[in-house]
């Protein structure tokens, strides 16, 4: 089992992902991320406890716009924003809404039971306000539908 440091917006866009279906993440090649990587951990029942940063993560580690400790991609549909602004709004709001600090290890498990019951329209709404109307209700069911399938995947690797 592993330990892992990630954004909570992250987090998220994994969940969303298995959800709409991608059971096995690949490299990009364009970022050079490791998303691939956490995700894998991640949705196979890999992770142990989970520290939520609002700086780079395990994902930004090797990305060509991980710059000291600072993401400076930009937001393609918004401008005046920096992607770095534009996510720690998003990841500070997350924590506010399920109670949780920066920087403290958590039991992932723990993590997937609080997010399986804090996860809702309201919060996608309220935190992705930049967002189309069918952009948030498709996070919405996904990233639910991902929580879920992930517990069992964690359900089934205790035996
Ligand atoms: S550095 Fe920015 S673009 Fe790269 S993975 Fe992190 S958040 Fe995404």
């Amino acid at each position: 089992m592993e330990n892992i440091v990630i954004k909570p917006h992250h987090l998220l866009d994994i969940l969303k992902l298995y959800g709409k279906g991608i059971e096995n993440f690949v490299p990009d090649i364009n970022y050079n991320h490791d998303f691939y990587l956490i995700g894998n951990m991640v949705v196979n029942g890999k992770v142990e406890f989970i520290r939520f940063t609002r700086d780079c993560d395990d994902i930004c580690r090797p990305c060509k716009y991980c710059k000291t400790e600072k993401c400076s991609d930009v937001v393609a549909f918004l401008s005046g924003y920096s992607k770095d602004e534009y996510n720690k709004e998003i990841d500070d709001e997350l924590l506010k809404f399920w109670g949780l600090r920066f920087d403290m290890d958590y039991s992932f498990n723990d993590i997937l039971v609080l997010l399986s019951k804090e996860l809702n329209y309201h919060l996608f709404k309220k935190v992705w306000k930049h967002e189309q109307e069918d952009a948030i209700q498709f996070r919405n069911a996904f990233t639910i539908m991902g929580t879920y399938k992930v517990l069992l995947n964690y359900a089934g690797s205790k035996g």
